[in-house]
């Protein structure tokens, strides 16, 4: 018979993450940008107290256990305390995008049943449109202190956010219960159908924050200064709120202000040491450094991701700015992280341009998650980084099933991404796109990240987007959308010269549409359907 471990069994819950930070980095700052338009300033400890506090407040509303509470708010410290307050008392945290159309934010509360909404005040107008809209919907709290609440509401329960906690004494003790507890729900974008809930545990969440902090993933500490520019609804920040109370580290929470100047006025003031966020964001801050001619004092390093980053802009942050890019792939069913660009012991002695190569890849898994890639009869293809197939993922931190939906999405165990991928040899896994947004052209792949990313090196072009076009002999051809930077004269012409040897010929862009703006989705991601939607009567010169 086997010897059973002889170790205590703590259940890994969220709010044993938040009671560290309060204990041992109780006087650490969270810095925040509020909507009533100043910055506000707390520490671990008094997050936690408040916490409690709203935890007492949830069950005073009549919560009980399994419930579901939305929030519609940006990055700060009163959201902070909703995903420990919510999840730490056996409810479950369900972050809505305020970006998405008005009826899926209404479909989205509706197929979680939301019981209470927790609403930053310039979010208020949208929900007070869609309440007669939400059935299980009973209070509205309203995310400030009762002088900045509206004196006038359609919506019948409105609640004030500093009321409920001051109501409360504290005298709250975090419950114990089982790891594999639900503790928030995020939905996936739902660019095509609708969307759909991946509910994540207490378990896999802390096991997710541990992984997300260690040296080869986002490699952050107790030292460090953290601004999650990516929302609290995007995937959990990515996790950073998690393993920003694991590593005790002061956190700053930029609220909807995500422009270029306003940002670099927080890394600056606060002195913020890292950042995360997809590349759409680093666009507007990097065009703002650069035209005032700024320099980053404390910024040291990054972790973009979303979608794929260019390797231009890994290059202008790191030469020009000195700020280290960790390129990470992830996705709302995986917590979100997968996979990070680190480099091995043995890549040291590589020439630094072999080293760059590897690094724009999407990287190695962290512990906790597996990969591997098939083909279109699901056989495992070998990892010698040409052969691409659709990308297969396994792991502590992905789902296993979507909310309410029977059918099981996986496949042989393993999560199908919908992303296609080489791996190679090392490891390492680079994306060659979403598998409905490669470019098929006469039977073989064109990879669109690949030719957005030579685009990106143009020094005219601000944003670029690959996308397939109809051609009556290749069935598809790529056609490049191109948005020139601010006061910058390019030619088609010049655009594809710039592809020479960049690129094997037969993939070259049949055309190129200048426009002045590329749609993104609501996770600021290029929004690709749109843009096919757009150009679907595009006519190629090439045919
Ligand atoms: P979401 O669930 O909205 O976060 O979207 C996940 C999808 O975003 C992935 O399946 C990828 O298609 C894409 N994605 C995320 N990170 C990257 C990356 N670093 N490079 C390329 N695509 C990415």
């Amino acid at each position: 018979m086997s010897l059973m471990g002889q170790m205590m069994h703590m259940p890994l819950l969220i709010s044993s993450l938040l009671t560290h930070a309060a204990r041992h980095n109780g006087d650490v700052e969270i810095v925040s940008k509020r909507v009533e338009g100043d910055m506000h300033r707390t520490t671990w400890s008094e997050v936690e107290l408040r916490s409690r506090k709203l935890a007492q407040a949830l069950a005073r509303l009549g919560l009980k256990a399994g419930e579901r509470v939305g929030t519609l708010a940006w990055n700060g410290y009163r959201h902070l305390e909703i995903y420990y307050g919510v999840s730490g008392s056996e409810l479950i945290c369900h972050t809505v995008n305020p970006r998405l159309f008005p009826q899926q934010v209404a479909w989205i509360i509706n197929d979680a049943e939301d019981k209470v909404l927790f609403v930053d005040l310039n979010i208020l107008p949208l929900i007070e449109k869609l309440i007669p809209s939400l059935p299980t919907v009973k209070a509205v709290v309203v995310m400030v202190a009762r002088s900045h609440m509206p004196a006038e509401t359609a919506i019948p329960n409105l609640l004030c956010y500093e009321e409920l906690i001051e109501a409360e004494d504290g005298h709250y003790t975090w419950p114990q219960f089982d790891e594999n507890t639900a503790a928030s729900i995020c939905y996936t974008s739902g660019t095509t159908g609708n969307p759909k809930g991946a509910v994540y545990s207490n378990r896999s969440t802390v096991l997710h924050a541990y992984a997300a902090a260690l040296p080869d993933a986002m490699s952050v500490s107790t030292v460090d200064t953290v601004l999650p520019v990516v929302p609290m609804f995007h995937v959990n920040a990515w996790g950073l709120p998690y393993s920003g109370a694991l590593i005790g580290c002061k956190l700053v929470l930029p609220g909807h202000h995500l422009d270029g100047a306003s940002l670099y006025d927080l890394f600056e003031k606060e002195k913020v040491t890292f950042s995360a966020g997809v590349p759409t964001i680093w666009l507007g801050l990097i065009n703002h450094v650069k035209q005032n001619n700024l320099k980053f004092s404390t910024f040291k390093r990054t972790v973009v991701g979303g979608a794929a980053c260019p390797p231009a802009m890994i290059r202008t942050l790191e030469d020009e700015f000195g700020v280290q890019v960790i390129h990470a792939w992830g996705m709302t069913e995986m917590s979100p992280l997968g996979t990070l660009g680190r480099l091995k012991s043995k890549h040291a002695d590589l020439p630094v341009e072999a080293q760059h190569r590897l690094l724009e890849k999407q990287g190695k898994v962290i512990y906790g998650v597996d990969m591997r890639i098939v083909d279109a009869e699901g056989q495992v293809l070998p990892w010698d980084g040409k052969t691409s197939g659709d990308l297969e993922v396994r792991g502590h931190w992905v789902i296993s099933s979507y909310f309410k939906v029977d059918k099981s999405p996986l496949h042989d165990g393993w999560f199908p991404t919908g992303d296609v991928a080489t791996i190679d040899a090392d490891g390492y896994m680079q994306v060659t796109d979403r598998s409905k947004d490669v470019i098929k052209s006469g039977g073989e792949w064109i990879s669109s990240i690949d030719l957005e990313n030579v685009a990106m090196g143009h020094p005219a072009v601000h944003e670029a987007a690959a996308i397939a076009a109809f051609h009556p002999k290749w069935d598809e051809r790529p056609l490049l959308v191109v948005v020139k930077k601010p006061g910058a004269e390019v030619t088609r012409e010049e655009i594809l010269a710039f592809y020479d040897g960049k690129i094997p010929k037969w993939q070259l862009p049949d055309d190129v549409v200048f426009t002045d703006e590329i749609p993104h989705t609501a996770t600021g991601k290029i929004y690709k359907l749109k843009l096919r939607e757009q150009f679907k009567d595009h006519n190629l010169p090439t045919v």
